[in-house]
C-alpha cells in the first residue's frame, strides 16, 4: 500500500485548530513511498533503525527533518549525529553523554526527548518519574557539561489496549510531568515538545496535550 495522501490531508484538517506536528513513521517502507509523502508536503519522517535511516537520508531531499524514534544503542549514535533532527527515545544518562560527545564532534547541538515509562506494561523502555527528575536536575545543574544536547521535551508510549481510560490516564501523567519540568530554567532544557500518540491512540494523546504524534500504519499501510 502506498502513502495515503487523503488520510494525511484529513489529519491536517483535523488539527488545523491545534498545533500538532505530524511525524510520518516510515520504517520498513520503500523510498518511493517516502518520496510520495514528501511531494504531498511531509517534511518530518520517523525511523526506528539506524542503518535504514542513514540509507534513506543519503537518497532523499536534504530539507527532510529526520526523527529517530527507535531504541538507540550508544555505539550507533555516531552514524546519525551529523544530521538527525530529533532523537525521541533517550532512556539512559549514558546515551545522553554519548549523544553530547557526538554533537561536539559534529559541531552541533542535538535535540533530544527523554522517554518516560508511562505504560502499565512492563516491556516498554523509559525512565520512571524519580529517575527522570534526578536526570533533569543533573542536566539543569550549572556545572553540567552536556553543552551539545538540547532536551526539548518528553516522549511516551501508552499501553496497547482498547481501554481508553487507561490510555488517557497514561498520557495525562506524561502531560503533568511535562508541565512540571517546563518551568525549570536551564540553558540545555527547552521544553516545547510532548511526543505521544500513534495510529491507534493519537486522538486520546492530543486530547491529553500532545503536540507531536508519530503516525505510521495509518499513513503508509500496515507493515505486514
Ligand atoms: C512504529 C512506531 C510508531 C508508529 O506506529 P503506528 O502504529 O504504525 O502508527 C510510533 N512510535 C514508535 C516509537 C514506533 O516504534
Amino acid at each position: 500500500m502506498a502513502f495515503q495522501s487523503e488520510v494525511y490531508k484529513e489529519l491536517l484538517k483535523e488539527w488545523s485548530a491545534v498545533k500538532v506536528t505530524l511525524v510520518a513513521v516510515s520504517k520498513t517502507k520503500p523510498i518511493e513511498d517516502l518520496m510520495e509523502a514528501y511531494r504531498e508536503g511531509v517534511r518530518d519522517f520517523g525511523e526506528n533503525y539506524v542503518q535504514e535511516l542513514t540509507d534513506k537520508q543519503v537518497k532523499l531531499p536534504k530539507d527532510i527533518r529526520w526523527h529517530f524514534i527507535g531504541h538507540l544503542q550508544s555505539n550507533k549514535v555516531k552514524y546519525i549525529a551529523p544530521f538527525v533532527h530529533l532523537i525521541h527515545g533517550i532512556d539512559s544518562k549514558k546515551l545522553l553523554v554519548e549523544i553530547n560527545k557526538e554533537g561536539k564532534k559534529n559541531n552541533r547541538i542535538i535535540n533530544c526527548l527523554l522517554q518516560v515509562h508511562i505504560a502499565e506494561e512492563e516491556s516498554k523502555f523509559g525512565f520512571d518519574e524519580d529517575e527522570l527528575m534526578d536526570l533533569i536536575y543533573d542536566i539543569a545543574n550549572p556545572t553540567s557539561t552536556l553543552e551539545n544536547i538540547r532536551i526539548c521535551g518528553l516522549m511516551g508510549m501508552a499501553s496497547f489496549t482498547d481501554n481508553i481510560n487507561e490510555v488517557s490516564n497514561e498520557f495525562k501523567s506524561l502531560r503533568l510531568l511535562f508541565d512540571k519540568i517546563k518551568s525549570i530554567k536551564s540553558p540545555n532544557l527547552d521544553f516545547t515538545v510532548l511526543s505521544m500518540g500513534m495510529s491507534n491512540d493519537y486522538p486520546t494523546a492530543i486530547q491529553a496535550g500532545s503536540n507531536m504524534v508519530r503516525i505510521g500504519s495509518k499513513l503508509f499501510g500496515s507493515r505486514g
